[in-house]
């Protein structure tokens, strides 16, 4: 693997401000998909850009993205990989970085916030450090609009190769009656009372609202 790490200084010598345009399809795509435009949407729209441009067109891509907070969206709005279809993972790192990569040649680019380079930003590495309570995220969404790729690092990675788990037999719970992986037992996850998301609502409760 190459030791190399590069700064995301813009090989095309694009303005930051050209790069908003380019891009603004996806700030006004991700507002409505993502609730709002968040400074973590922000930075991985330019993250997904980065990184799409220095790994080139390939046929199959998948991506690992190492944060669950607003940087899957922007993979889910840039590129064909969900959460839902497999083709994003998402790590639960707290970490602002992602990678895409060629599924078949493993080869990829994994692009991350370069904290060294926020220091000429100091909203945006409050933000990232969580040093205060950031009132106003707008605020900080448009300093990384400004900033753009000169608060990125990328370096070329090898993947390792991923093999999804292979699904389970499916069998009725002993309990609730519902289809669930045998591999958790004659129980369903709810049943056996390690995971409790809900409880039935009361019947009182129902009856009083008649
Ligand atoms: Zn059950």
């Amino acid at each position: 693997m190459s030791g190399l790490i590069c700064r995301g200084s813009d090989s095309r010598g694009e303005a930051a401000g050209d790069a908003v345009s380019r891009l603004q399809r996806y700030f006004d795509e991700g507002a409505r998909f993502h609730g709002m435009l968040s400074p973590g949407l922000v930075l991985g729209i330019f993250m997904v850009d980065l990184a799409q441009e220095i790994l080139g067109p390939r046929e199959f891509v998948d991506a690992v993205v190492e944060t669950k907070a607003c940087l899957p969206d922007a993979v889910q709005l840039m590129t064909s990989c969900s959460y839902g279809n497999g083709w994003m993972r998402v790590k639960d790192w707290g970490k602002l970085a992602l990678t895409l990569y060629d599924k078949r040649s493993l080869e990829g680019v994994r692009v991350c916030l370069d904290l060294a380079r926020t220091r000429n930003y100091p909203l945006i590495e409050q933000w990232a450090m969580r040093l205060r309570d950031i009132g106003c995220k707008e605020e900080v969404a448009r300093e990384i609009m400004r900033a753009g790729r000169d608060i990125l690092s990328w370096r070329k990675v090898e993947v390792a190769r991923y093999r999804r788990p292979k699904n389970a037999p499916v069998v009725p719970c002993s309990s609730c009656g519902e289809a669930h992986p045998s591999s958790d037992g004659s129980l369903c996850q709810r049943c056996n009372g390690r995971e409790d998301y809900y409880r039935p609502a009361g019947v009182a409760a129902i009856q009083s609202s008649i």
